[in-house]
């Protein structure tokens, strides 16, 4: 017998691997109570991930395959992928494993060993889940001294022809809309676009089992199971997407980057957890957005932003993971080390961009990007948290949260703690860029206008002793030399005021 073991995020549509699949063979599925508690992952994306499989298996059992499935719930809570694949291996006489190329590293390193373990071999597969190959992307990137997401995203629109003109032109001429797009809060207030709602969430017996057991098997892990509010199928994940791009796409460039104090979504897809499962696939968001436009449902701008994020920064992304891991978990080059801030699961402080963000992550398992990069990563990044300490903080807290996603966009994008494999700078913002991009100064306890003293806003002085902390490093960099250069500029006095306030501020967030 033979069995195709298929990996929680890897439930695509389509699996290559069944195509071959006979009487002779079995699908495993299994739900891992020790890989659950691995990390303290949210309750909200535990249940999607789970309820996600169970249907998945219970489509493939209805298509006629032989599925073997273990649940939370059965046998022993200790019992992980080798305890549960041993026992079916004797139960069933399994001779060999097969699987898609894991997502995860350390996944992909473990099974040479699971595989002496058990006295079967495991075959791994090229997967089709990304639309670049690992080794395609290791061949775009060798010798280049610099990865630059842009080069990779407009080899990929020309190579695929995704919003191309018959010539071989970016549709409308330009590469890059972002001039159009990122308004800012204060246009938003004026315009007030109207925002549509999410689509109903039907009833779903499966998540509502999956969501009691998470929250009885994992208590002490963030969130409330029961609050999913996203759908656990592929009919449900599809009808999102179409969703998505009926309602929200149009609007989708321009408040990209805005953020509006209860609006969590605005006109973002939330369709990450969908991809990262492997419930929908990028060619569908891809072309769904490409058709949007060509059918004039939707502007350029908004379609090709979009198209921004899943061809190019997904991909981008994706491929980095796998060129630089392992190296990547061990990168530090700004030699952060300050532990978690007290409220990082709680939100209780009183920093309203922060609060809103983490309480949001908290309810939700879900922020936008300007959230994650901007309020939150800034934050970790100023105040010089350790970053294997944030990437567990931002692995555990979001639904669409895997290794080969957050590994670079926390440790490269956020933090730089990899010196700038694929960020020219550090994405490092005071008080301004909250302001202006959002609204939640308007009720938080300090005030972004003042610089110094007990109201001032904390962006402030964290921002300045960024600057003064990493002079060395950042004064020849032709982004942010000036920065430094203004920073070196300022009195011995007000240096030493700043770096105290900064100081004392985050002390008191320990
Ligand atoms: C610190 C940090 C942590 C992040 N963690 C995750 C994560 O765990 N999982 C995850 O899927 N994305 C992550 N992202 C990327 C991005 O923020 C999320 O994909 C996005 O917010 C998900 O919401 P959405 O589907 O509404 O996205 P939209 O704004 O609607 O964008 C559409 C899609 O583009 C893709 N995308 C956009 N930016 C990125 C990016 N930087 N990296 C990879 N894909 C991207 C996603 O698939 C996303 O669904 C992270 C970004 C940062 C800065
Ligand atoms: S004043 Fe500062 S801390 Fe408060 S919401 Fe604005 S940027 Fe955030």
């Amino acid at each position: 017998m033979r069995l195709i073991w298929i990996l929680g995020d890897q439930l695509i549509p389509d699996h290559p691997l069944l195509k071959t699949a006979d009487r002779h063979t079995a699908v495993g599925m299994i739900e891992s109570s020790p890989r659950g508690s691995h990390l303290r992952y949210h309750q909200q994306k535990l249940t999607l991930l789970y309820a996600a499989m169970r249907h998945h298996a219970a489509a493939l059992k209805k298509s006629g395959q032989r599925v073997l499935y273990r649940r939370l719930t059965d046998g022993a809570r200790s019992d992980g992928y080798g305890e549960v694949l041993k026992r079916w291996i004797q139960e069933n006489k399994i001779t060999e494993i097969h699987l898609l190329d894991p997502n995860e590293y350390d996944t992909a390193q473990s099974l040479p060993a699971l595989s002496k373990k058990l006295g079967v071999p495991i075959h791994c597969h090229r997967s089709p889940q990304f639309l670049v190959p690992r080794d395609d992307f290791a061949a775009w990137a060798k010798g280049k001294k610099h990865l630059l997401m842009e080069a990779h995203y407009r080899r990929l629109r020309t190579e695929k022809n995704i919003l191309m003109t018959p010539k071989g032109q970016p549709e409308g001429g330009d590469w890059n809309l972002d001039d159009q797009n990122r308004r800012t809060y204060r246009e938003f207030a004026k315009e007030r676009p109207k925002i549509p709602p999410l689509p109903p969430l039907e009833k779903d017996s499966v998540v509502q089992e999956v969501a009691a057991e998470v929250a009885k098997l994992f208590p002490d892990h963030p969130g409330k199971a029961a609050g999913l509010w996203v759908p656990a199928t592929r009919e449900g994940a599809l009808a999102w997407l179409k969703h998505f791009i009926r309602t929200r796409l149009g609007q989708f460039g321009p408040w990209e980057d805005t953020m509006v104090e209860g609006e969590a979504v605005l006109f973002h897809s939330v369709i990450s957890p969908f991809l990262n499962l492997g419930l929908i696939t990028p060619q569908e968001c891809l072309q769904a957005a490409e058709k949007a436009y060509r059918e004039g449902k939707a502007p350029l701008n908004s379609v090709e932003g979009f198209i921004r994020q899943v061809l190019g920064w997904r991909e981008f992304i994706h491929g980095l993971y796998w060129l630089k891991m392992p190296e990547y978990k061990k990168v530090n080059f700004l030699g952060a080390e300050r532990p978690l801030p007290r409220w990082a699961y709680d939100g209780k402080t009183d920093m309203r961009c922060v609060s809103q963000a983490v309480t949001g992550a908290v309810d939700r398992a879900y922020n936008h990007h300007i959230q994650r990069l901007m309020v939150l990563g800034n934050y970790f990044l100023l105040g010089g948290y350790e970053p294997l300490a944030v990437l567990r903080w931002y692995t555990e807290m979001y639904f669409d949260a895997y290794d080969w996603v957050m590994v670079p966009n926390v440790l490269g994008m956020i933090l730089f703690a990899d010196g700038g494999w694929f960020a020219t700078k550090p994405y490092a913002a005071g008080a301004a860029y909250q302001e202006k991009m959002g609204n939640h100064c308007a009720s938080c306890r300090f005030d972004p206008k003042q610089k110094e003293g007990p109201e001032a806003c904390p962006f402030h002085s964290l921002y300045w002793n960024f600057y003064g902390q990493h002079a060395t490093k950042f004064r020849s960099n032709p982004r942010i030399g000036m920065m430094v250069a203004m920073w070196e500029k300022k009195s011995a006095a007000d240096k030493t005021r700043i770096r105290a306030e900064a100081e004392k501020f985050l002390k008191a967030q320990a």
